[in-house]
């Protein structure tokens, strides 16, 4: 099964040379960006240049942080309802494009704070359309957002129908102006996504020739946008292999590959696919013996051998030093196994697994 209810449009000129999709969705749009990057990239004055041009006025919240707050979501639905607004563009990283998601959710379903998580209050959304700007989550055509919550320390995720963007744009000119740290986190979190289509226990052979593909660029074209940050077939590629690993993830769901990396960037503030690159090598043989036909079949489709995989993913990883005590551990562990993501598993994991993958990787 293969649902996508997003209408995608990929390509340089995404958005600039089809403005008129956006009409139908709302009147006043609510522009949810992170603080710099939606101007850095261009990607915010294509968007008002295309909703002037079809008298769909604009207001821009500018507030979202990366890994993004519950306050700041409130904050967010209430300019939502203050100014009435009735569509939601999120213009960024999987952070902004997240939190136009649960805008429009709370916004419309009155949430409350507390009530961010409670998907079975969740009835209806105004329209949400995503302008990504960097190729990682895949967030543009996923049904997930991943939320953190200050107050107790926690970050984590959820899924709804309702959260689909209707549209998204997908233009790799936007991408031009990450830096080679963004590049590189964002792209293992979409190799991430693709490796987890294989792991997981909802994995299904209908992707494979997405997930074959998106690998098989990333392995090619992440060395070379690091090298050449204006190469528009790399950065080309990496959005293309975005996108394939979050259709993957909307079908077959993440696995502890993500739950595991979560409690990294809470504690430590470890960028989303840092934190999942950390720990690919040993979520990786930790799952092999019982995906091994799946991986064996895809890595020799790209003639690469597992340990040649880990000699280019050791190459691109910066040094990394964490200081997970005992104390991280013994609160980590027990998030993990709560995790949602823990129901897409190959096999069962246990507590034991998890705190000796974190015993692995700590400094
Ligand atoms: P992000 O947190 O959205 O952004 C990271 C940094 O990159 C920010 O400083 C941002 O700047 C900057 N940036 C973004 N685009 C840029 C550009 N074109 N040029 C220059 N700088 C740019 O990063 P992300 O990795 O894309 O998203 C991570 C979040 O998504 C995490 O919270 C993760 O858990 C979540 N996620 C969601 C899904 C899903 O399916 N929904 C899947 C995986 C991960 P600004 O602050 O100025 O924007
Ligand atoms: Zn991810």
């Amino acid at each position: 099964m293969y649902h996508l209810p997003t209408r995608v449009v990929f390509g340089s000129g995404a958005l600039r040379e089809n403005p008129a999709l956006l009409k139908g969705f709302g009147k006043r749009a609510l522009l949810v960006t992170g603080a710099k990057s939606a101007v850095s990239s261009g990607a915010l004055r294509d968007c008002v240049a295309a909703l002037d041009s079809h008298g769909i006025s604009h207001l821009v919240f500018n507030g979202i942080t990366e890994n993004p707050e519950l306050d700041s979501i409130i904050a967010g639905k209430d300019i939502m309802l203050d100014e009435g607004c009735d569509l939601v563009i999120g213009i960024g990283g999987g952070s902004p494009l997240d939190s136009a998601k649960a805008i429009s959710l709370a916004a419309a379903n009155g949430l409350s704070r507390k009530e961010l998580y409670r998907t079975d209050l969740f009835s209806k959304a105004y329209p949400i359309v995503a302008i990504p700007t960097t190729t990682g989550t895949g967030s543009e055509v996923t049904q997930y957002a991943v939320l953190s919550d200050k107050e107790t320390g926690r970050k984590a995720g959820w899924g709804h129908e309702l959260a689909f963007p209707r549209l998204a744009f997908c233009d790799p000119g936007y991408t031009f102006s990450m830096s080679p740290e963004v590049t590189t986190n964002t792209g293992l979190d979409a190799l991430s996504h693709l490796l987890e289509g294989l792991y997981s226990c909802k994995r299904d052979p209908l992707l494979y020739p997405l997930i074959h593909s998106g690998i098989k660029d990333i392995i090619r074209y992440l060395p070379i946008a690091l090298a050449e940050p204006h190469n528009a077939g790399a950065r080309w590629a990496m959005m293309r292999a975005s996108l394939y690993g979050g259709i993957t993830i909307a079908q077959a769901g993440t696995t502890l590959q993500h739950s595991i990396g979560y409690p990294l960037t809470s504690a430590f503030g470890t960028p989303h696919g840092l934190a999942n690159a950390i720990v690919m090598r040993a979520v990786m043989e930790l799952y092999y013996p019982y995906v091994q036909e799946e991986l064996d079949s895809a890595l020799a489709s790209f003639g690469i051998s597992r340990s040649a995989f880990f000699a280019w993913l050791d190459e691109l990883l910066p040094p990394v030093s964490l200081h997970l005590d005992d104390a991280f551990i013994a609160k980590s562990v027990p998030e993990v196994m709560a995790s949602r993501n823990m129901a897409s598993n190959p096999m069962s994991v246990t507590p034991n697994q998890v705190r000796d993958i974190y015993l692995a990787i700590r400094s």
